[in-house]
């Protein structure tokens, strides 16, 4: 079977197979889990690759990951790994579809936790599933291996727990099937059925930031009795802000702390105070400069207002940078699907994605794909941006209670993972062999 009439039948199966996939997205949808609380998502993966006869079956990677291997029947020497993330977000669901999540979970002091896939990865699962459920069916004609990597914690490990892509190479979850290729698509606010991506950097890096400076209590009224630990915090937020200007206005950053708790009320000076935040940066390389700024900046801080300070930095993940090479050589195989008017470079942004782990590991690519009813909106001169359609179901950014993906985009999405997996088995997607051209906005 030639490449082509292989792909004709693998888009035959996809349109057959598009109820099971909105079956798939709906039960995930229906049954979110916090990051690292996966049990239920990785043992409903896993009965499914089961039923698929994937050729093997690894399952408990790092938590909660599952990885199901599929051996092709023609001599190959590539392997190509398609990711999907596994978690759900700490949010009441307000998107009003009838497959809605009104899950709660326990959590501390007898309080409950709604939680919701409000970043779409039941999207990415449902997708990658039957991508492997069709790649499966024609193994015999595969010269190479399939990953389908079902990886638990890209949100963001409990504070106190590891997690991610990051631990799953390290715990060796790639033993003896190392990829040569890792592919991703994140769904997005974009048009539906579009696909965006960017050279460089497509991801920002991120650290999580912890702040703590140390007072001493007393009454409000006779502040001199103590020590006030809310002039050396409030020093730390509005100088954070200025951290940023030590770095290139076009290398877009930002520090930010969405968290602030304090032991006080109207008539106590509290012991101490808490800051939570985060930095992002879109080069790496700005990463070390800013989090010295910040620990600098909350030592002296504290210092100037008699107070102590402690910074700690963890969860740091690194920037997803896509290889031009991995870009040009990829880019028929999008363009064939989407088609060159789907197909738009992305704006920066500064959110996360730690399959960076596993790009800057093994090699590949990462996109964004659009679910939602939104169009493009260009005047010609730079990056493009995109608005609601009248009409429809509005723009919903992720993490947002309201957020949504139309089903109607998935079989599309899964289209892409398994071309994309063929291309690269087939040789057809290898930045070695693909010759350098310059990727330019808007292309
Ligand atoms: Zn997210
Ligand atoms: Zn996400």
């Amino acid at each position: 079977m030639t490449p082509t009439i292989l792909r004709d039948q693998v888009d035959q199966a996809l349109r057959d197979l598009e109820p099971e996939l909105i079956r798939h997205r709906h039960h995930l949808h229906r049954n979110p889990e916090l990051s690292n609380r996966e049990i239920a998502t990785a043992a409903y993966l896993a009965e499914q690759l089961r039923r698929f006869g994937v050729d093997e079956i690894r399952t408990d990677l790092a938590g909660h990951g599952v990885i199901g291997v599929i051996r092709g029947g023609k001599p190959g020497d590539k392997t190509i790994a398609l990711r999907a993330d596994m978690d759900a977000l700490p949010v009441r669901e307000t998107s009003g579809v009838s497959f809605a999540s009104d899950r709660e979970v326990e959590g501390p002091n007898g309080t409950s936790i709604p939680v919701a896939h409000a970043c779409g990865h039941d999207c990415h699962m449902a997708t990658v599933l039957i991508a492997t459920k069709v790649l499966a069916m024609f193994r015999s004609e595969l010269p190479g291996t399939v990953l389908c990597v079902f990886q638990p914690a890209e949100e963001g490990a409990p504070i106190g727990e590891q997690g991610g892509a990051q631990v799953m190479i390290d715990e060796g979850a790639f033993a003896g099937v190392e990829p040569t290729m890792v592919f991703g698509m994140h769904v997005s606010p974009l048009p539906s059925g579009t696909v965006a991506y960017r050279s460089g950097s497509q991801f920002a890096a991120s650290t999580r930031v912890e702040v703590i400076i140390q007072g001493r209590q007393t009454h409000a009224a006779m502040p001199w009795l103590g020590i006030d630990p809310m002039p050396a915090a409030a020093g730390v937020i509005v100088g954070a802000a200025h951290l940023v200007r030590r770095i290139p206005v076009w290398q877009p950053a930002t520090v930010t702390f969405g968290h602030v708790e304090d032991q006080g009320r109207f008539n106590i000076i509290g012991d101490r105070i808490r800051l939570e935040g985060t930095i992002r940066c879109a080069e790496d390389a700005d990463m070390e400069r800013l989090k010295t700024g910040l620990h600098d900046l909350a030592i002296g801080q504290a210092q100037s207002h008699d107070c102590s300070a402690e910074v700690r930095f963890d969860h740091e993940v690194p920037a997803v940078v896509n290889q031009t090479g991995w870009i040009e050589s990829t880019l028929p195989t999008l363009r064939r699907l989407v088609g060159q008017e789907r197909l738009l470079v992305s704006p920066p942004t500064l959110g996360y994605d730690d399959v960076s782990a596993l790009i800057r590991r093994f090699g590949g690519l990462y996109v964004l794909y659009g679910a939602q009813d939104t169009r493009w909106v260009t005047d010609g001169s730079g990056a493009p941006t995109f608005e609601p359609i009248a009409g429809g179901r509005g723009l919903v950014p992720n993490h947002h209670p309201s957020f949504y993906a139309n089903d109607e985009a998935l079989r599309c999405g899964a289209a892409i993972h398994a071309h994309i997996a063929l291309d690269h088995l087939y040789g057809l997607i290898d930045p070695s062999a693909t010759p350098t051209i310059r990727v330019e906005a808007g292309s």
